[in-house]
């Protein structure tokens, strides 16, 4: 797609003209997916981070938020119970927390390939030196997920701190590249201050970047950040950018993000009809999911938790596709 292709259809507001592009992607993802939509465990390891992003509530200068941290054993004992379930993925996810040292992050990467040798293990613990994500590769690991956030320097700027740079986040992505990780970039839709020409100077460095997976989801103000007065992104400008993500990255995983589904309740099977093909119910324990507070009324009951598999598989049923629980790689 050319530019002035994009730049229309992210102007757009013609239903049909919408409808055929969330068509289109549909049937791209089901070229090289079928009707598979793959399920992945999440686990959220910890709320405590250095960073101090304006728009999310983990950010260091948010003194209104309980901290946690799950011990190594507690996060092993969420992939027993995600094991149980039957997932083959487990994601680490938490904020830049200084306690994650090498040395810990290592332990826990090889014990979870210990008991688990087939599972794919996906880690989302932000930017590392290069040598700690060739170690957590050598170790086991799998896949990286690192948001991009916006692929517009300018726009990068306004919504981080100047200690964090566009260029040190993309520096990580090529790194974990080179190494030989499944890597996932992404970006927010309708962050403050982001215009049209942003939305497509990320699908241009999706396109360069060539990650394997991609993660799309509204900005969702949050009551203890600088940004809690700006308005949450657009649900069908986010629709268009994952259809259009889809058809530019044709064999890309794409979720349905908890951020869809948090602002419209079947946000989530919108985003399947849009082209996404990944679900990640949420494995942590209960207090775990409420403090991981990136964005407010985030939805952790239902089907968003990993022990209510059943009712997820339903409503992806439902919603016409097939759920598939086994590792789910990345088509080459
Ligand atoms: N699992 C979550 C994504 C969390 S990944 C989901 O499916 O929605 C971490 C990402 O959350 C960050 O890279 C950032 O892009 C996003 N994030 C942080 N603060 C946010 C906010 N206020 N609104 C929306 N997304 C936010």
């Amino acid at each position: 797609m050319n530019d002035k292709e994009i730049l229309h259809f992210i102007n757009t507001n013609d239903k049909n003209e919408i409808e055929s592009l969330f068509k289109r992607a549909g049937k791209v993802r089901e070229e090289h997916y079928g009707k598979s939509v793959y399920i992945r465990g999440l686990i959220e390891v910890t709320n405590h981070c250095k960073n101090d992003c304006y728009y999310c509530g983990i950010r260091c200068s948010n003194t209104n938020i309980e901290r946690f941290r799950l011990s190594i054993n507690e996060i092993l004992d969420c992939c027993q119970t995600g094991d149980e379930l039957g997932f083959k993925t487990f994601v680490i996810q938490g904020g830049e927390d200084p306690w994650f040292t090498t040395e810990r992050v290592i332990e826990l990467i090889s014990l979870i390939r210990q008991r688990y040798p087939t599972h794919a293990i996906t880690l989302s613990l932000g930017e590392r030196p290069a040598t700690d994500y060739e170690l957590f590769f050598q170790n086991g690991a799998n896949r990286y997920l690192l948001r991009h956030e916006t692929a517009s320097a300018e726009h990068y700027t306004a919504l981080h701190p100047s200690l964090q740079t566009l260029a040190t986040r993309k520096q990580c992505l090529c790194e974990l590249k080179k190494i030989g990780y499944q890597v996932g970039a992404g970006f927010m839709v309708g962050s403050p201050f982001q215009t049209p020409d942003c939305l497509l100077a990320d699908l241009r460095f999706l396109e360069e970047l060539q990650p394997q997976m991609v993660g799309i989801g509204p900005f969702i103000p949050q009551k203890d950040t600088p940004f809690c007065s700006y308005p949450q992104g657009d649900l069908t400008l986010c629709l268009k950018m994952l259809a259009i993500t889809r058809i530019i990255l044709p064999k890309a995983l794409i979720p349905a993000t908890t951020a869809m589904g948090t602002i419209t309740p079947n946000g989530r099977e919108l985003a399947l009809n849009a082209g996404a093909n990944i679900v990640m119910p949420n494995l942590s324990p209960v207090k775990a999911k409420k403090l991981y507070s990136i964005y407010d009324n985030k939805i952790i009951l239902g089907d968003e938790a990993a022990e209510n598999l059943q009712l997820l598989k339903e409503k992806i049923i439902n919603a016409g596709y097939e759920p598939d629980m086994s590792r789910g790689d990345a088509k080459q």
